[in-house]
């Protein structure tokens, strides 16, 4: 009867499903390897290399890493009709729509910053455990403001002791990133004052490494001195040029006046004029769209601005997989096609070394986790 029942449960943790992917070309991010196979066990990269037989011939495309888009806010939905009890839950299924988006991208892993409810952390568990399909999720819970008007809402804070108790609620909440907004400029805004005091934020980032997490700071308008710093400190640099654009492209959608148009026209010419001297002076990058409510499906246009910026296209495309992977501490397990790293795979048609917009608009097949998550290839 006992070992009945240990057969019985050996059949159903069953060998992980294998399977080869032939491709003319694979970027595995760091160098192109030619005429070889992805090689895929259960949910991880076996190898790159050698074809078995019966491989699935992809030899149309490029194999590039699963991108990772460091700067999403998920559950800002465009629509809520929800009354105001029902809203966090409503967001929830809302948002559902904008992580499918952010895969058919290529996208297949975000970093969150910033979201009301702890609805992001919703997002993320229900992700992991397979009841919702969208890309793997690091999340910060609510994104630290300061506060402006009368109500104090669970995201505000004055004073350091403040910061870090609103800092450890988000970790205790399940957070894997803080958030916090140290400046100004959001939407049509772009003013770029400080918010926080420099003691604020210096409690935000000890209260956010004491258990051991990262923050990203939400600023416009950096100078030269930054830029010297931020490279000699190796902080990574979001610029979210295109973020603009997006706000600039659907002004009437959103309800901006025309005039805002020509504040964030200025404002995309003044960050890529940063970006310019941010890359030149050696600073390192990472893609992050800043996608909200309707952006969700363009959060890989970024690279496109890097190469404006002074990227070669793979320089522009590592910005996308293996720096994201690095930002997030995940660079032993995501943003690379190598052996043992989650199985998140692209296929692109065309070279994206040579045309970023290869990668950007020609995304054909999207696989995460070993799972086919897109398949445009029919
Ligand atoms: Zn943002």
């Amino acid at each position: 009867m006992f070992i009945r029942a240990v057969a019985a449960l050996v059949l159903v943790v069953s060998p992980a499903v294998a399977a080869s992917y032939r491709s003319a070309e694979v970027w595995d991010g760091d160098k192109v390897q030619k005429n070889v196979c992805v090689n895929i066990q259960g949910d991880k990269i076996q190898s790159v290399g050698a074809c078995p037989p019966g491989a699935i011939d992809m030899s149309r495309y490029t194999a590039i890493p699963g991108m990772i888009d460091v700067h999403t806010h998920m559950t800002y939905v465009y629509e809520n009709p929800v009354s105001q009890a029902g809203r966090g839950a409503a967001v929830v299924y809302l948002a559902a729509s904008n992580a499918k988006k952010t895969l058919e991208t290529g996208v297949t892993t975000v970093r969150d910053l910033g979201s009301q409810n702890y609805s992001d952390i919703a997002m993320r568990d229900l992700i992991n455990k397979k009841l919702m399909t969208g890309p793997r999720m690091f999340v910060a819970g609510y994104g630290l403001q300061i506060q402006r008007g009368a109500n104090v809402t669970p995201n505000t804070a004055t004073g350091s002791a403040e910061v870090m108790r609103v800092v450890r609620l988000q970790v205790f909440a399940g957070a894997d990133y803080i958030k916090m907004y140290g400046s100004t400029g959001s939407g049509q805004d772009v003013t770029q004052l400080e918010t926080f005091t420099y003691e604020e934020m210096k409690a935000a980032v000890d209260a956010a490494h004491a258990p051991g997490k990262r923050i990203a700071i939400h600023s416009y308008g950096p100078d030269d001195a930054t830029i010297t710093e931020m490279a000699r400190r190796k902080t990574w640099y979001v610029p979210a040029i295109d973020h603009n654009r997006y706000y600039a492209d659907n002004y009437k959608l959103l309800g901006y006046p025309a005039k805002a148009v020509d504040g964030l026209n200025d404002y995309i010419a003044r960050n890529l004029v940063t970006a310019k001297k941010a890359w030149k002076g050696g600073v390192r990058f990472a893609m992050g769209s800043d996608a909200v409510s309707t952006m969700f499906g363009e959060n890989t246009r970024e690279p496109g601005w890097f190469v404006k910026a002074g990227m070669t296209p793979e320089q522009a495309l590592r910005t996308a997989t293996v720096n994201g992977a690095e930002l997030l501490g995940q660079e032993k397990s995501l943003g690379a096609l190598r052996p043992d790293y989650f199985a998140d795979v692209v296929a692109v048609e065309g070279d994206p070394l040579a045309d970023i917009q290869v990668a950007i608009d020609k995304v054909r097949w999207v696989m995460k986790g070993g799972e086919v998550v897109v398949d445009k290839t029919k």
